[in-house]
């Protein structure tokens, strides 16, 4: 099962890239453009800017580029799937699912109206949490007390949750609405009938600090609650919901998106403290589980923005055991190109009193020298292990076994091999062949893992059906086959092809491209290369172009002509489309490489009056070149004694003539 190509690109057609990353950035006019500061690398002045007319974005910073899909891609951490449907449930779309019955379709429309439903009643709530805390000077004074600025507070929403049973009853009058149940926010005792025989409801959360926890998509989708001073349970939060799976979501990524990128790397904490603490201190990619050991799910999750992640533990016997958790979530996801790495503090310290301690400078470097996956392996297989006596060495074999089994195929896995060999005293094909007898079939899981075991059931909460090309390996796999008959079974590759092969999953292994320029455009195209990024670029310019233009357009020798009938086509299908869906009706096509590489050429984020000033000229260009072919034409015929040519002949140099003296543009 695959989106047909023709979904995506009327889908690009429909959707406005400027309402897409104005979710996320602040955008302000800028020329012909939309300019805001680049969510990518973190900048203080803006170097993002956004084009309505070719629905692209463009970094002239990092270089960062893509359409809307790639945008939730890349910034909201969505799979393509995921982003594709968001996109079309915005604008009214169905995407096409061969295997959906209608009663399926609409069962999922309903799942998603109560899931925003349920975002609303939790937004409200955090509102109006966030009102309390301003009119309760011991909250503040806590808060204050725990070193966080009004600032910090403000930027993860932190709010109060006064005491009284029925606090909330001021945000929703009808405070029996099942919704309230629903979204966790209030508890119906249903054992307890009050006087007028309903069951008695009361707030969940009562005289707590609260932390809003919002999904990827900066959605209201929980909270967590802390007491201010003594009281059971220390730490609050709300039940799992249609919208909210603690073993899905991790507190504070929405928060930390761009300071993960910025960082290079995700910081995972133990507690929600913990990271607006960390954020308050200068490590504002910090992020954390919800009360819950690490699963396979938090860790795809962080994978899909950034391919380095570093879990920070208190250095008690409860972070030993955590850490432990989350080296068997890590492990299957645990490829070559991604760095896992664990963070011990001193038993008497967690992050925020570390680096109280002993500054911010001291816990980067203990940032630095994290345990890598590999060296927390061999001491989680040694564990307990008397590696002097035969005994130990043998339960080391075998406590290394599932760990070893856990890592997907590839140098990692085979270095550790010998080491894990090493350690228990025998070769490694020795070692291989003992697990393999003890362990039968059973143990020769598949090398591969990638998918955890619970799967992402689609976009956060929402139905998933499968077949669709599970967008799941948390990342780029790149399936897209440009013979496949065009369509998209998976992720695609979909980030890095907007722009030929060019785009910047690269970018995102690496530092980012020294800024592209407009002055560094590759110099020698010719004028027709020129026209056909301008035009494939803008081309609702191609209706203010005369009949003749066209013409001459669709003969030019291949593989300009070619190019510009094949785009002639298109328009007249349907209708003036902007560069993106352009984009997506070449993928598979012969013309697609050389289209891309010359609208890249030609544009790259410039402004789009600019470039229809260059298109002006260009095709000035353009058409003198075809009239002096053609007065070279007509010569020949008068030399050769044809005089009827000769006033056709006077008519052209004419017309060059003009066309010369035109001003310049
Ligand atoms: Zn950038």
């Amino acid at each position: 099962m695959a989106i047909p190509q023709t979904f995506i690109q009327e889908l690009l057609n429909r959707v406005d890239v400027v309402d897409v990353v104005g979710r996320y950035v602040q955008l302000k006019k800028g020329g012909a453009n939309l300019m805001g500061l680049c969510p990518f690398h973190g900048e203080k002045s803006p170097s993002f800017s956004v084009s309505p007319t070719k629905q692209f974005y463009h970094c002239f910073g990092c270089g960062a580029n893509g359409n809307a899909i790639g945008f939730l891609m890349e910034h909201a951490g969505m799979s393509f799937v995921e982003a594709v449907k968001d996109l079309a449930q915005q604008t009214g779309l169905q995407v096409p699912e061969d295997d959906a019955s209608p009663q399926d379709r609409e069962r999922a429309a309903q799942q998603r109206q109560k899931q925003v439903t349920l975002n609303d009643v939790l937004e409200k709530s955090a509102h109006a949490y966030i009102k309390h805390l301003k009119a309760s000077p011991r909250a503040v004074s806590y808060l204050k007390g725990r070193g966080l600025s009004g600032e910090i507070a403000k930027t993860f929403g932190l709010g109060y949750a006064p005491e009284g049973w029925r606090s909330l009853a001021s945000v929703f009058p009808d405070y029996a609405d099942a919704l309230l149940v629903e979204s966790g926010m209030v508890i119906a005792h249903e054992d307890e009938k009050g006087q007028d025989g309903e069951a008695k409801r009361y707030d969940r959360f009562r005289d707590r600090i609260m932390f809003p926890i919002r999904n990827v998509k900066g959605e209201y989708i929980g909270f967590g609650g802390r007491v201010l001073d003594k009281g059971e349970p220390k730490y609050l939060n709300s039940p799992e919901t249609p919208v909210f799976s603690k073993g899905r979501e991790l507190y504070g990524l929405f928060e930390a998106r761009t300071a993960i990128r910025v960082a290079g790397y995700a910081l995972v904490t133990e507690g929600y403290m913990d990271v607006v603490a960390l954020a308050q201190l200068g490590f504002a990619n910090a992020v954390a589980t919800l009360g819950t050991a690490c699963t396979p799910d938090h860790v795809q999750k962080l994978f899909r923005f950034t391919d380095s992640v570093v879990f920070s533990f208190d250095g008690d016997g409860a972070g030993r055991r955590a850490a432990r958790k989350a080296l068997d979530a890590a492990l299957p996801l645990a490829t070559d190109t991604r760095s896992v790495k664990f963070l011990f503090l001193p038993a008497e310290h967690d992050p925020d009193s570390y680096i109280r301690a002993n500054g911010e400078a001291a816990f980067a470097q203990c940032v630095k020298e994290a345990v890598p996956l590999s060296r927390f392996l061999v001491d989680a297989a040694s564990a307990d292990c008397d590696l002097s006596s035969a005994e130990g060495r043998a339960r080391m074999a075998s406590q290394a076994r599932p760990l070893w089994n856990a890592l997907p195929d590839g140098a990692l896995k085979r270095q550790l091999i010998t080491e894990l060999a090493n350690g228990i005293g025998i070769g490694s094909a020795d070692l291989l062949q003992l697990w393999q007898q003890s362990g039968g079939a059973r143990a020769q899981r598949p090398a591969h893992r990638e998918q955890p075991a619970s799967q992402d059931p689609g976009y956060d909460g929402g139905s998933h059906t499968q077949g669709y090309g599970d967008a799941q390996g948390g990342g780029y796999t790149p399936s897209y086959n440009p013979s496949s008959g065009g369509s998209y079974g998976d992720n695609s590759g979909y980030g890095k092809g907007s722009y030929g092969n060019k785009g910047y999953s690269k970018w995102r292994k690496g530092p980012p491209p020294p800024p592209r320029m407009l002055g560094s455009r590759r110099s020698g195209g010719s004028r027709a290369d020129r026209a056909v990024g301008l035009l494939l670029a803008n081309a609702e310019a191609w209706d203010s172009l005369s009949a003749e233009d066209h013409a001459m357009l669709a003969h030019l020798p291949a593989p300009h002509g070619p190019v510009f009938a094949w785009l002639e086509a298109q328009l007249h299908e349907h209708g003036p489309q902007p560069w993106a869906a352009l984009r997506e009706a070449l993928r598979g096509s012969e013309h697609e490489g050389f289209v891309c590489a010359e609208v890249e050429q030609a544009t790259m984020g410039a402004d789009s009056g600019m470039e229809l000033n260059e298109l002006a000229d260009v095709m000035d260009r353009l058409r003198a070149d075809a009239l002096e072919a053609l007065a070279a034409l007509l010569a020949a015929r008068v030399q050769q004694g044809d005089t009827s040519a000769y006033e056709e002949y006077k008519r052209v140099i004419e017309r060059i003539k003009t066309l010369k003296s035109a001003p310049p543009v």
